[in-house]
């Protein structure tokens, strides 16, 4: 069997692996990213691409145990549970509606607000040069309500984003179609998180951040890991599909698999795929300014490069069962109503898998008992937007200048005895 040798290798080519390689790339360190697939098409390739640095706002907040039973019961709610996935998913649904205290809010969102801080200018760093800068583009996020009573401004979650320092305004039903005239008059009043912006393309976004880590002596294996282990002489050894390869540090970031290959070695987190879906119309023949959340189902629609793209649904049924088309047929009837002139004729649909750890806080940093092993996964809703920072923080730690931050909320020893 081939083998190769390199200082740094980053196991899982999402944007999550992306970010950290590039940055570790531009350091000249010697950097070999490996995938199965093609770079950024996992969870990365379509998502809703908002990029906010004001998404401090955990999913388990205080209450969310009395919205989990009507959500689950509609057939368009924003949660779906396979009958047969139920029993497996207890332990982690009990370890989220733990997190959903006050003061564990408070401390989740401090967490979060540290990865998301500037990252629409860590973006526009990276994308600076590339001839594709136009990939994100500034926005505001528009919370839409039909019932205007729901869209308050003192509640928790706007809280938490105005105290992060957030811009929000209310609007009503006016100044909504002055806004989106493509959104449905049922729709009283929205809440606007200005200071934020959207990928146009999340797909191509990664494909150009790989262009320039390849243009930066950076190598891309496309094989699938198996395993990997430390040798008597301290060095990881990772086998592939089709060769053995030798890394001085390993970087792992591989999102919602990232379980499956940290068990053997002994540390078993708590992480679910958090299965989410997008529908995206060709010719929409309608056009939205910036990102678009329906409230009430929690979908979040976007005019992107490929034409709209309406994303959303939280599904557990475990990494590897097939897309539910139920979910797909009411994600079509919930957009029909949230956008109704839009041309429904020729559209693709795309599942993916969101990491998602019960505290809404990713893993990242150097784990204690296993010398050169860095984790970057478990970003949950945020991967997107936590990216940059991710791979920052990587590159800080891999160069042996640790951040200037509090980096325990990440710690992956959280979940271990
Ligand atoms: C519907 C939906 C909407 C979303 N909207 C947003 C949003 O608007 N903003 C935001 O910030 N986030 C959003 N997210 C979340 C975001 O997409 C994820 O958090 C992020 O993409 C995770 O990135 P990742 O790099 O960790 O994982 P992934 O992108 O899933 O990458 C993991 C990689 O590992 C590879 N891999 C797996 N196993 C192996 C193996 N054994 N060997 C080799 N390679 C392997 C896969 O091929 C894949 O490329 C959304 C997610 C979904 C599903």
């Amino acid at each position: 069997m081939d083998s190769q040798s390199t200082e740094i290798a980053v196991v899982g080519g999402g944007i999550v692996g992306i970010c950290c390689a590039l940055e570790l790339a531009e350091t000249g360190l010697k950097v070999l990213l490996i995938d199965r697939d093609d770079p950024g098409q996992g969870a990365s390739y379509g998502n809703a691409g908002v990029i906010s640095p004001w998404s401090s706002v955990p999913q388990s907040l205080p209450g969310v145990w009395q919205h989990i039973p009507k959500w689950l019961v509609k057939s368009d709610g924003p949660i779906a549970i396979k009958p047969s996935y139920l029993f497996k998913l207890a332990p982690w649904a009990l370890r989220f509606l733990w997190q959903s205290r006050l003061h564990r809010t408070r401390e989740i969102s401090t967490a979060m607000k540290v990865l998301n801080q500037n990252n629409v200018d860590l973006f526009k760093a990276l994308l600076d040069g590339t001839g594709h800068e136009d990939l994100v583009r500034d926005s505001y996020y528009v919370h839409a309500y039909r019932n205007e009573k729901q869209a308050d401004l003192n509640s928790l979650e706007y809280a938490i984003r105005r105290d992060h320092g957030a811009e929000l305004e209310k609007i009503g039903r006016q100044e909504l179609r002055l806004l989106e005239p493509a959104l449905s008059g049922d729709f009283e009043s929205a809440i606007l998180i200005k200071g934020q912006a959207r990928s146009l393309s999340p797909g191509k976004l990664g494909q150009v951040l790989m262009d320039k880590f390849i243009n930066l002596g950076g190598q891309f294996v496309k094989s699938e890991v198996e395993h990997f282990q430390r040798d008597a002489k301290g060095k990881w050894v990772i086998k592939t599909g089709q060769e053995i390869i030798h890394a001085d540090r390993i970087v792992l970031s591989l999102g919602a698999w990232s379980k499956k290959l940290l068990k053997p070695l002994g540390i078993d987190v708590p992480l679910e795929a958090e299965r989410g879906y997008h529908l995206e119309f060709q010719n929409p023949g309608i056009e939205l300014n910036h990102s678009v959340m329906d409230v009430d189902v929690k979908i979040v629609a976007s005019s992107m490069s490929g034409g709209l793209r309406a994303a959303g649904t939280a599904e557990f049924a475990g990494l590897d069962a097939p897309p539910n088309m139920k979910r797909i047929e009411s994600l079509h009837t919930s957009v029909k109503r949230m956008l109704p002139d839009l041309n429904t004729s020729g559209f693709s649909h795309w599942m993916g898998t969101r990491p998602s750890l019960p505290d809404s806080l990713p893993c990242i940093g150097q784990v204690a008992r296993h010398p050169g092993l860095y984790v970057a996964f478990g970003h949950s809703h945020y991967g997107l937007m936590m990216a940059p920072k991710t791979g920052e923080i990587i590159k800080n730690l891999v160069t042996g200048n640790p951040p200037n931050i509090d980096l325990s909320p990440y710690r992956v020893e959280r979940f271990l005895n």
